[in-house]
Parts: structure tokens; C-alpha cells; sequence
């Protein structure tokens, strides 16, 4: 049984003890883990690591935290579902930081997530140099969010939005009718517009171009807001008739101009959709007042360093710590107004040195304080994080933490390893859910979850020492740990021809020209920051989409507000363009941001299924077509969510949070299509079965039970089929990606992008994952991965490592070569540990 592999222990005062968990998969199982110490949970994708360390351990401290405040404070945190579990003794309160999962919802920069922003503004405030006659400026003028400190022209944003004809109207060969001013909303209000131009006379069927000057400036930029009647689904001349006639309008309907409405939205909307749509319809140049640095004059004026705040906030912390390092120990010239600023200067500088030092021991020294988080990876915000806390003295809690180590490259980890131990030596628990060996040696204590993945996991192989595993036979994780050839097994291939990149500038490449090889598996590796996503996730991504004619997709572009300045890409191919048809990336962006879609729909697996069910002879009967399994249709759904099985609720105050429906039950459809089976099961009975199952019960449709075959190849067996793409982590969404695209394959001569596919993967699923790779590339298509594995850098026909170092140290290529040719390479920070998983 589970118990059998507990070392026994009279004294249980260091240990969290935990009876009966049975929190989604789990089994029923009994365990007990010590505190202050590094604990990590192993095990595959889906074998229960995170429904105990974060569904049960996590869930039942905040629950009995949250229960000691008073329900208004309550509110305001994401509160986890009570965990099915039986008793937990022993135990602290408990601190979760968890990998971001969809996207982001708050807008934050690295310096207010890590309340650096906050000190700097003090230590300018208090400590800076004014100008002589200046007063003092308060802590908060330095900061473009509030009204004491904003650049009144440009209202913080350091950008100044505007409107022309030629970004309302992108085409004027287009009428009125045409949508010509695609700035104006859609649906029921754009018509209500078109249909108010056509009362005043214009003639909405008529090319724009061809429209007189006076009339197209007074449709997109006059103030006027005429009140005029409405004449609904009349013809131009029936408007005419019925103006003459004087007849009853429909309604009586307000005119607002493009720009009008533009402006108005983007100052106004509270909808990031809404703000994000009219965005599209406007340019942004630098603020003239503020020269893009988003403060008012005065707050500029002041000094540190020679620097004003903006300027500082926009150096890589390393620069802004050896900027602010010399203060800690210099003795500032006394200054007779202010005696105390001597003071304050090196009390502050003392507090931002040591934060910033946590920062680059993490790896993150190449960050600004400006960056905004949306623009982070899931794994340099938990680091972010993770440092704050580092810094925040607290003692006597349990940290969980979720693939502390994804996007980091092992000399990266090591680092990661030594902010885990300050936290423990401060008094402190951890508990990790990881899969790199290296974080999982380090670990003074194991719990392996498994063996395999959903109903066949959830069982506790072991928990104690990582020495003691070596005796579990069914751990998977074992094998990794101690077998000492673990290589996955490769034959070499050698490049069809050679994709050039040339004078590539963007972040913190300068003039960079690298060469990719075509019809190979390549990986491009180098530590965290030192230009890997900027040179293929950005800048080969969208050189290959420009000359391809491709775009990205809607759902892969960041919010444009978020830009900080549009980037413009320098750089171009040389040479290799005519060997590449289609571009794939297959990254963590989320598939979707509602619950409207899912694993299902977004494979593409969900139309099948709702054939077969329309092929039933009971839904023949009732004439029910595809169209009536669809959650996303009138016909099919139920209609008090519209087949979002969800409801929104509203919370005052606070981000609105969705409950399940309580007339389907969650199911999303109406009672009538819950009547038609398949072999005894509902279409919702279907989204509820796991990969796994749904494999087993297709298994006379061979075209479902090859999507289902592709899915579990890439490691997702464990999901449901309706699981909502906002329950997805990052690297589940980019494995959906993936198999989705597995499933297209076959034509050939396509460029596959993809960055650390192996996140969130135990190792033995890793090699199913390389081996669905390796069938891309012998299927004649080229594999690009960002990659920190060295099993599958090892596994690889060739690597290029960027670096040397971080930020401004890094942007160059290091080594470019066969696996054997980089772990070779005195000069590259990967070589060392290349070597050691090279036969
Ligand atoms: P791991 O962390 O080991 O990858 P998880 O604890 O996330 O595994 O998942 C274990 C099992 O529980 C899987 O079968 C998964 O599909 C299921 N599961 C995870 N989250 C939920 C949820 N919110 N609702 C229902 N089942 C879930
Ligand atoms: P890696 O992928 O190797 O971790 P990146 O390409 O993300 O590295 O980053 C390289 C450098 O470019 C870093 O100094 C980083 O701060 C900077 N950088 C990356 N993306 C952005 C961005 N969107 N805005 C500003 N700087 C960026
Ligand atoms: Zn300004
Ligand atoms: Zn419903």
C-alpha cells in the first residue's frame, strides 16, 4: 500500500500529516511531509502532482487562512475550491506561486510587481537632485499613474493617440454600405450610422474616394451630433419618399463621427476588446511635452545619478545596481538645506541594491523596471515573484511553487537553487511540483506521484529521501534519476539547404546574421535573456510571415497597448525562402480566452463527433444536423448560458468570476440534445471524458481515434475533451497546438517554430514528444525549438547558442554546430552540460 514506503517516525512535530486526499484523481492516499524543508512532487504529466500540492496542500491553507478574515477581505482573493480531503495536521499558512494560466488580466510592469518602482520613487523624492528654487515633489509625482505626476498632454501614456482618414477608412474603394469606415462599430450601431447618413442626404452606396472631400471630413471628424429620424430597412429612395411625407420614423437616431467615437471608446471603455478594436484605427506618435517619458516637467527635472526616474527606469537592473551600488557606502557631500538626505540616500540605496541583487541572482539583471508583464514568459514572472519574497522576511510558510525552472537554462538553475535555499534557511517550507533532474537531486525530500496519468495515477509511489526512490520499481521518475544513459536514441540528418538571416536588430540583437538549417531539428538554446525569443520567436517568426504574406494570428497578438513603442524589425532572409510554404508556431499563447473554446473544438475533433452524432438514427428521426451538437448554436444549447455551461457573476469591486450554470448543470446544451446517444452517451457525457477514455470509446471512428491517438502522443491523455482553454496551461496550450498541427501533416516543406515544447513535461514524456517531432522532420518539414533540455538538445541534429551572457551580454551567436561541435565549445555556457548527456 501507499503507507508501506513511509519511513516510520515517532516524532511528528516537523511534518505535515495528510489523510485521504482525493482531490480530482487521487487515490484515497495517506502521506506526510516534512516542513521547513525542499519538497518535490514528481511524477508524469497528469499523475496528481498539482491537485496535492496546490488542489489539497495549497487549497486547505488558504481555506483555513481565509476563514480567520472577514468575508469583505475574502473577496478579494481567487479563491480555490475546498479540497477533498479527509484531515491535514501540522500544516503553516501557505504562499502559492503558481505559473500564470491564459493570459494576465491586471496591468503591472516589473517594477510595481516587485515594489521597486515605489523605492526608487522615494529615493528621488527624497534623495534626488532639484533643481535650485525647486521644492520637494512627493513620492507619487514620480509615477506617469497618478494625476500629481502624468505628462498633462499625453496623460501618462508617453504616447499621443490620433485619428486620420487614411487609419479610419483603410479602404476607399469601398461605400458606406461596404463598411468604407471601418473605425465605426459593427452590428446594430453601425447600421443606425449608415442608416442616420442616409436621412441627411449622403450617399452611403457610393465609392468613399468618390465621396467630395467636405463630406468625407464631416462624416469622420465633425462634433456635431445631429439628432435626425430613422427610417429602419428603408431603400435611399424610400428615406427620400418618407422624409417628403413626413411619416413616423422608427426612431430617432444621434450621428457620431469615426473620430468622435473613436476617442471617446479608448478614453472611456472600461472593455480591454472594445479598447484593443479601436486601437487598430489609430496612430501613435511619441508625446512632444514629454518626449515619450510619460512625467510631468517638473518630476523630469529631478536627478539621481545624473539620470531623471524614466531614464533610470528604463536601464537592465544590473545597470540600474551598479548605478545605485556606490551610494551604498559613498558619502554624499553634506548638504546644509538637507541634512538627512545623506542619510536617506544610503538607507534607500542599501534596500535596492539587496532587492536587485535577489533579481540577478534569478537571472532576471537583464529586465527594466519599465517592461511591462504582459510581456514576460510565465517563468520570469514566477521568478519575479519569487525574489519579492525572497526579500520579504516572512518565516514559518509554505512556499508552492509550479516549474519553478521552466525557461530556464541550467546554468540559470543553479541560481534558481540557491533563492529556493535562502528561502528554506529563513525559516521556511517549499514545495515544488517540478520535472528537471537537476532541481529534483537538489530536493531534501521526494513524493513521486504515478504511476501513469489521470484515473491510472493518482496513487503516492513514494515519498521520502530522493536515495530511497532508487528501491521503487513502478516510478517512472526513477529511471531518469539514477539510470545513467538515458539518451534518447538519434540518427544524425544532415541539412537540405540553409535559411540565412541577416543583419537582424531587435531587443538586444544588433546587425546579427544567423544561419538555420533546413529539413533538420534544431534547437537554439542560451540562458534566460540572452536573445533567444528575440531572434526566432520574433525576429526569424516574422521575417518568414512577411515573405510568406502570412500574418499571426488574432489570438496571438498582445494587446497593443502593451507595446511600449511599435518595434520595427531590421533585418531579412538571404537565402533559403523558396524551401519553406507555410510557416507553423506552435507557442504558449493561450487557444482561447473563454471557456467557449477547448481541447475539443480547437483540434477540430469536436466536428467529427458532432457528425456521428447527428448520424445517429434517433437524431436522423428528428431531422437534428451537426449543427444541433454545437454548444456555440441556438438550436443545440441551452439557452440560459448560451451553451457556455458557465454564468457570469459579477462581483462588486472585483474581476467577474463564472459559476457553473444551474439550469444545464455545466452540461451547455438544452435537455432535448442531452435525449440523443451515442453508445449510451450524451454529447456533454463526450466533452467529459478524458484523451484516454475518449480514445477507447472511439475506437471504431478512425478518424476521431487518430486526433485522439495524436493527443495522447504529445502527453495530454489525461485531459478532458471540453476542458475550457482558460483552464490550459502554457505548455498544454502548445501541445494542442501541436498534435493539431500532427494531425495536418504530410504536405511537406512547412517551418516548424516552437518554444521550450518540453514545459511541463515529465521525462519520459519527453521522448514521445521528440519522437512526434522527428515525424515531422523526416516527413519533410523543418523543426526550430527554443530549448533548455539537454536530453533533447543532446537528441537534436543541430544547436546554436545564443549569449554569451543576458541582455546587453548576450545577442550574439556563440556556437553553432552538431551537438558534439557545442558541447566541445570553450566558450559557451551550454558545453558543460551538453556533455554530460552526449554518449
Ligand atoms: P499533474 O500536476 O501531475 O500534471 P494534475 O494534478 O494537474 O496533474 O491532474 C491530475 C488529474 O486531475 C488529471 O486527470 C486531470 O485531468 C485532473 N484535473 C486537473 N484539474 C482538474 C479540474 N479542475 N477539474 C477536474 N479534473 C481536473
Ligand atoms: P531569451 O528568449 O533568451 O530569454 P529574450 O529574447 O526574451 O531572451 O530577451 C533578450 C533581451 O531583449 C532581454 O534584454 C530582454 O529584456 C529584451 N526584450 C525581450 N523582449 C522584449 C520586449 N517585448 N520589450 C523590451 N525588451 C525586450
Ligand atoms: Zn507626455
Ligand atoms: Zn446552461
Amino acid at each position: 500500500s501507499d503507507k508501506s514506503n513511509q519511513p516510520v517516525r515517532s516524532d511528528r512535530s516537523g511534518f505535515v500529516q495528510v489523510r485521504g486526499a482525493r482531490e480530482h484523481n487521487l487515490k484515497n492516499v495517506d502521506l506526510q511531509i516534512p516542513r521547513d524543508a525542499l519538497v518535490v512532487f514528481t511524477g508524469v504529466s497528469g499523475s496528481g502532482k498539482s491537485s496535492l500540492a496546490f488542489g489539497t496542500l495549497y487549497a486547505e491553507a488558504q481555506r483555513r487562512y481565509l476563514e480567520s478574515v472577514s468575508p469583505y477581505a475574502r473577496r478579494l482573493f481567487h479563491q480555490m475550491p475546498v479540497p477533498e480531503v479527509d484531515e491535514i495536521d501540522g500544516l503553516p499558512p501557505a504562499v502559492a506561486l503558481q505559473q500564470q494560466r491564459g493570459t494576465p488580466t491586471t496591468r503591472s510592469s516589473v517594477g510595481s510587481v516587485t515594489t521597486l518602482s515605489n523605492l526608487l520613487r522615494m529615493l528621488y523624492s527624497r534623495a534626488g537632485d532639484y533643481p535650485p528654487g525647486q521644492s520637494i515633489i512627493y513620492a507619487e509625482a514620480f509615477s506617469p499613474n497618478t494625476a500629481e505626476g502624468a505628462c498633462p498632454q499625453c496623460h501618462g501614456l508617453g504616447r499621443i493617440y490620433d485619428v486620420t482618414e487614411q487609419s479610419m477608412v483603410p479602404d476607399d474603394t469601398l461605400t458606406i454600405r461596404e463598411r468604407a469606415v471601418a473605425a465605426w462599430p459593427t452590428a446594430w450601431q453601425g447600421q443606425n450610422l449608415r442608416d442616420i447618413l442616409t436621412t441627411l442626404g449622403y450617399d452611403v452606396d457610393k465609392p468613399w474616394k468618390e465621396l467630395s472631400k467636405k463630406d468625407r471630413q464631416w462624416i469622420l471628424f465633425t462634433h456635431e451630433q445631429p439628432v435626425v429620424p430613422v427610417y429602419a430597412g428603408y431603400t435611399p429612395a424610400e428615406v427620400k419618399a418618407a422624409l417628403k411625407r413626413k411619416e413616423e420614423p422608427s426612431y430617432m437616431g444621434t450621428f457620431t463621427s469615426a473620430k468622435r467615437y473613436v476617442m471617446h471608446t479608448f478614453a472611456n471603455t472600461q472593455s480591454a476588446m472594445m479598447k484593443k478594436r479601436v486601437t487598430q484605427y489609430m496612430l501613435s506618435t511619441a508625446c512632444p511635452v514629454c518626449d515619450g517619458r510619460r512625467l510631468r516637467k517638473e518630476s523630469l527635472s529631478v536627478k539621481f545619478a545624473g539620470l531623471d526616474i524614466t531614464e533610470m527606469s528604463r536601464l537592465p537592473l544590473a545597470r540600474l545596481y551598479s548605478t545605485i551600488q556606490p551610494y551604498v557606502v559613498k558619502k554624499t557631500t553634506p548638504d546644509h538645506d538637507h541634512p538627512e538626505k545623506a542619510i536617506v540616500t544610503q538607507r534607500i540605496a542599501t534596500d535596492l541594491t539587496a532587492r536587485l541583487e535577489v533579481l540577478m541572482e534569478l537571472g532576471l539583471g537583464y529586465l527594466t523596471l519599465e517592461r511591462s508583464t504582459p510581456t514576460l514568459s510565465p517563468g520570469e514572472l514566477q521568478r519575479l515573484r519569487l525574489a519579492t519574497q525572497v526579500r520579504s522576511n516572512l518565516f514559518g510558510v509554505v512556499y508552492v511553487l509550479d516549474e519553478p525552472s521552466a525557461g530556464l537554462h541550467p546554468a540559470d538553475t543553479e541560481a534558481l537553487l540557491r533563492a529556493l535555499d535562502r528561502l528554506k534557511s529563513g525559516g521556511n517550507s517549499l514545495f515544488v511540483v517540478e520535472h528537471q533532474l537537476d532541481v529534483i537531486r537538489h530536493a531534501d525530500w521526494i513524493v513521486d506521484v504515478g504511476p501513469a496519468a489521470g484515473e491510472h495515477g493518482g496513487q503516492i509511489l513514494y515519498s521520502g529521501p530522493p536515495q530511497g526512490l532508487s528501491a521503487i520499481p513502478d516510478s517512472l521518475t526513477r529511471k531518469y534519476l539514477f539510470e545513467e544513459n538515458t539518451a534518447i536514441s538519434h540518427t544524425p540528418r544532415t541539412p537540405r539547404a540553409w535559411l540565412q538571416l541577416k543583419d537582424v536588430t531587435r531587443n538586444n540583437l544588433q546587425q546579427l546574421s544567423a544561419d538555420f538549417p533546413l529539413g533538420v531539428f534544431t534547437t537554439v538554446t542560451g540562458i534566460s535573456g540572452s536573445g533567444k525569443s528575440s531572434l526566432v520567436s520574433q525576429a526569424l517568426v516574422e521575417l518568414v510571415l512577411q515573405r510568406l504574406g502570412q500574418h499571426r494570428n488574432e489570438e496571438d497578438e498582445t494587446d497593443l497597448l502593451e507595446q511600449e513603442a511599435p518595434a520595427t524589425l531590421e533585418g531579412y532572409i538571404a537565402t533559403g525562402m523558396e524551401h519553406i510554404k507555410r510557416l507553423v508556431l506552435v507557442d504558449q499563447q493561450p487557444i482561447g480566452r473563454t471557456p467557449r473554446s477547448n481541447l475539443a473544438t480547437y483540434t477540430g475533433l469536436f466536428d467529427h463527433v458532432r457528425k456521428l452524432f447527428a448520424s445517429t438514427k434517433q437524431a436522423k428521426a428528428r431531422k437534428y444536423d451537426a449543427g444541433r451538437f454545437s454548444f456555440n448554436i441556438a438550436k443545440g444549447r441551452c439557452e440560459n448560458c448560451n451553451g457556455e455551461g458557465f454564468v457570469m457573476v459579477e462581483l462588486l469591486f472585483l474581476p467577474s468570476v463564472y459559476a457553473p450554470c444551474p439550469v444545464c448543470e455545466g452540461s451547455r446544451y438544452n435537455a432535448k440534445t442531452l435525449e440523443i446517444k451515442y453508445r449510451e452517451h450524451s454529447i456533454a457525457d463526450v466533452l467529459q471524458m478524458t484523451v484516454n477514455d475518449a480514445y477507447a470509446f472511439f475506437s471504431e471512428e478512425p478518424t476521431i481515434h487518430h486526433s485522439l491517438h495524436v493527443l495522447k502522443e504529445v502527453g495530454l491523455g489525461y485531459l478532458r475533451l471540453g476542458q475550457p482553454a482558460t483552464e490550459l496551461s502554457g505548455g498544454e496550450a502548445q501541445r494542442i497546438k501541436l498534435a493539431t498541427e500532427l494531425q495536418r501533416m504530410g504536405r511537406g516543406n512547412a517551418l516548424y517554430v516552437l518554444d521550450e515544447p518540453t514545459t511541463g513535461l515529465h521525462p519520459a514524456d519527453v521522448e514521445k514528444l521528440m519522437s512526434q517531432l522527428n515525424r515531422l522532420v523526416d516527413a519533410g518539414n523543418t523543426v526550430i525549438a527554443v530549448e533548455h533540455n539537454m536530453r533533447v538538445l543532446a537528441g537534436s541534429d543541430w544547436v546554436i547558442d545564443i549569449g554569451p551572457g543576458a541582455g546587453e551580454e548576450g545577442g550574439k551567436v556563440v556556437i553553432a554546430g552538431t551537438p558534439a561541435d557545442v558541447a566541445r565549445h570553450s566558450k559557451s555556457r551550454t558545453a558543460a552540460y551538453l556533455a554530460r548527456h552526449l554518449k
